[in-house]
């Protein structure tokens, strides 16, 4: 399959998670996959396990909240690619703290990571999609930017926040063919959701909110992922799609 030949692509926290599975997939379809990640150790295993199997891919030190981080990371990139196609703005954290309970600092280091991570992302990178002629931004959302939960708030509207800034950046950048899309997904089986479930509530309990009575997998969701990167979805932008098992379907 070669869904993404001749493609680069740009993935941030790829180390583990639906980010490390999403390098693996575009990987395999042909792209030429950058991760980025504050684990370089791990982001430089993964990328050597990829490289291994005979596809491209290679590791870079990004913290997404540091504006000059982005700037080397958009330079290496065309240095020794020569161009960008995607980026998956995918690095997240989340906090497991009641709104009262929230200290004032851990409030602004999620929106930090998930919602300026992604702004200062789709910053940078425009001017090198629109130099490859266009390309596909994926922004990682939740359905937790879609309706409330339970937690310190602080996830739902850096969420919330990337829906929104995600269809800005659709109506800015439509006219140079540069897209810009949000992925929901609800429960889906990584370290984060681990966190989520050692803290605020049982996985059973988890699973019976989603009418498919179950958690998705990382695959489930960097298949949307692919899609929405690839030029099969060509005419789609400023779009959201909840990768959810119905939960938001109510
Ligand atoms: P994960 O914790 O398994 O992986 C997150 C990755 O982001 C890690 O490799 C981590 O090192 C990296 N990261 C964290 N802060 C960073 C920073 N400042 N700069 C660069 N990298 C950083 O999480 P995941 O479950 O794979 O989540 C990936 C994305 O999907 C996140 O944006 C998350 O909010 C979103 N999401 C996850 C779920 C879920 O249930 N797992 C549901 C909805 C949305």
């Amino acid at each position: 399959m070669n869904r993404l030949l001749n493609k680069v692509a740009l993935i941030s926290g790829g180390a583990k998670g639906i980010g490390k599975y999403t390098a693996q997939l575009f990987a395999k379809e042909g792209a030429s996959v950058i991760i980025g990640d504050k684990d370089l150790l791990t982001c430089k295993k993964i990328a050597t396990d990829i490289s291994s199997e005979g596809y491209q891919c290679s590791a870079l030190y990004l913290d997404v909240t540091k504006e000059s981080d982005w700037v080397n990371t958009i330079s290496d990139v065309m240095s020794n690619f020569g161009k960008l196609d995607i980026l998956v703005n995918n690095a997240g954290i989340y906090s497991t703290i009641p709104i009262e309970k929230t200290p004032l600092e851990d409030f602004n280091n999620v929106i930090s990571v998930n919602l300026t991570g992604m702004f200062l992302g789709t910053k940078h990178a425009i001017p090198a999609l629109r130099a490859a002629g266009g390309g596909s931004i994926v922004n990682m959302s939740s359905t937790a930017g879609l309706v409330g939960n339970i937690g310190s708030g602080a996830y739902g509207a850096s969420k919330g926040g990337v829906r929104s800034f995600t269809k800005y950046t659709a109506i800015q950048h439509a006219i140079e063919s540069i897209r810009a899309n949000s992925i929901h997904p609800g429960p889906i089986d990584t370290d984060m959701l681990a966190d989520k479930l050692a803290n605020l509530e049982s996985r059973a309990a988890s699973e019976s909110k989603v009418p498919m009575g179950r958690i998705g997998t990382v695959d489930e969701v960097a298949m949307a992922i692919l899609f929405l990167a690839s030029d099969e979805s060509s005419y789609i932008t400023g779009a959201e799609l909840a990768i959810d098992g119905g939960l938001t379907a109510r």
